[in-house]
């Protein structure tokens, strides 16, 4: 727990991947006092009805906790896996010859490959560049037919049955939406996830289909869209499909497949500056500390990465292996919120928006930018512990959390889906409560008692408040300053 309290208030978001290592109630529970803000579930592996019973645990834990915890549904995408082999594992030497086909026979030849899309040996043309096993063995297409394809080993290595399998700028005419995705988003939107995430993003058609379907849907929330930026075919039209999305994750486990390795830690930046810039949230993802999968401590270069990643701007900062298969899931979660709260205080604060320009996603008025640049331009200058922030659909959060201040931030709302978007939105800490609704001064003993317990204040700190004089009308027009008073009363 200490833990926990200890960073309540830290920046940057963490998101950890749901899997065997820590699906158990204890196990999701631990991970949430470590820090974490938002769950991903992975339908790669997920069967459904494991997933509801995770989804629901996430929700009493985070009910418990009286913190609120996001879940990101993450849809496979066109991924292509590698079929069954015989043996489970095949060892590929330089130079020998694979086939691909439609469907592997059970008496078929050794060399003889297929995948989880059977319309691969369509898509393919002498020369494409086929990659396994996370981009360490590859092969080329030498000729193909009807119903083979024939590969010579370029690369050799170690394959497993259902790998991925990687085809950076081989078109591929599979659907961003597989029949096992529309399923998936089917359950996900049943369930009410915050944020649905896609994976293997081609064009901002994807995104448009993903939210056309949604709407479709006839569901009564709005769930945020991530896209997952993965392939050089994304990154060609970055732009556009920033103008679609909610939020973005730099997945840089595939994207360090489909691209030069080498060009990955530049277009991470780029891609969060381009983020930063439209105030669009990022997610910084895998690999983040890899080796913790095993040891009980990162490696020097993974520590920096978390660290790098912070100060690049990402929003949030996710661990996948290291939560969902590694051996010390907590640990990890703890080292990377240590590593978050050490780096915090060299991110530097942003310029507002000149007036009229809003950014993309956010549709705060210019009375409510106004008080919030106010409040938190006070609340720097003045040394000030805390500020709170009342948002209802979370628009006021947002425009506080753009300016990037150092000072810690508390989004009050009294609705839990806002509190659950918050949960990716840097430097804000949702708190759900009905006092939003009421009258300044009672607003400002919640805050004064939710800093003191959870030690965020004592007597004699400045908080200030950005409040309305009428909750039920858009936009804040009260700031208030007031010292945090001596007494056990509060
Ligand atoms: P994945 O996505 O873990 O679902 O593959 C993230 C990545 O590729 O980095
Ligand atoms: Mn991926």
């Amino acid at each position: 727990m200490d833990n926990y309290v200890e960073h309540a208030l830290t920046k940057t978001k963490i998101v950890a991947t749901v899997g065997p290592a820590c699906d158990s109630f204890e196990g999701l529970r631990r991970l949430v006092e470590a820090g974490v803000d938002l769950f991903r579930l992975n339908f790669a592996h997920g069967q459904h009805d494991v997933l509801a019973r995770i989804a629901a645990d996430v929700r009493k834990i985070a009910d418990d906790l009286d913190r609120p915890v996001a879940l990101l549904a993450d849809l496979s995408g066109p991924k292509i896996r590698l079929g069954e082999l015989p043996d489970d594992c095949l060892e590929v030497q330089k130079d020998e010859t694979y086939v691909f086909v439609r469907e592997r026979a059970a008496d078929a030849p050794a060399n003889h490959l297929d995948s989880s899309y059977p319309g691969l040996i369509d898509d393919l043309s002498k020369d494409d560049r086929i990659l396994l096993a996370d981009g360490t063995v590859s092969m080329r297409v030498q000729e193909t037919d009807d119903d083979s394809a024939t590969c010579v080993v370029e690369q050799p290595g170690t394959l497993r049955s259902r790998q991925g399998i990687n085809l950076p700028n081989v078109k591929l005419s599979l659907p961003s939406l597989t029949e096992k995705d529309q399923k998936d988003l089917a359950w996900a939107l049943e369930h009410k996830i915050g944020f649905i995430g896609l994976s293997f993003v081609r064009h901002p058609d994807d995104i448009r289909d993903l939210r056309r379907r949604i709407e479709e849907s006839g569901v009564t929330y709005r769930p945020a869209i991530v896209a997952k930026i993965e392939k050089p075919e994304a990154v060609a039209v970055l732009d556009e499909i920033l103008a679609e999305t909610d939020l973005v994750m730099v997945a840089r486990g595939d994207l360090g497949v489909e691209v030069d390795i080498a060009r990955v830690p530049a277009l991470q930046k780029r891609i969060i500056r381009k983020c930063n810039e439209r105030r669009i949230p990022v997610i910084t993802a895998t690999q983040m500390l890899d080796s913790m999968q095993h040891s009980e401590l990162p490696t020097r270069a993974e520590a920096s990465d978390v660290a790098n990643a912070v100060l690049d701007g990402s929003d949030a900062v996710m661990l996948s292996g290291e939560t969902a298969i590694g051996k010390h899931p907590n640990r990890t979660v703890a080292m990377m919120s240590r590593i978050i709260h050490e780096t915090e205080p060299l991110v530097v604060s942003r310029k507002e928006l000149p007036l009229g320009f809003h950014a993309q996603k956010n549709t705060a008025t210019e009375m409510t930018r106004s008080v919030t640049l106010g409040a938190i331009h006070a609340a720097e200058r003045l040394g000030a512990r805390l500020l709170a922030v009342l948002t209802r659909s979370g628009t006021t959060a947002a425009a506080v959390s753009e300016l990037r201040s150092p000072i810690p931030v508390l989004a009050l709302t009294d609705d839990p889906r806002t509190a659950q978007r918050l949960c990716c939105c840097w430097g804000v800490r949702p708190v759900v409560t009905d006092a939003c609704t009421g009258s300044p001064p009672e607003i400002l003993d919640f805050v004064i008692k939710w800093g003191k317990e959870h030690g965020s204040v004592e007597p004699g700190d400045l908080i200030v408040i950005v409040a309305t004089t009428d909750w039920s009308r858009p936009g804040k027009n009260v700031m208030l300053v007031e010292e945090v008073p001596n007494g056990t009363d509060s």
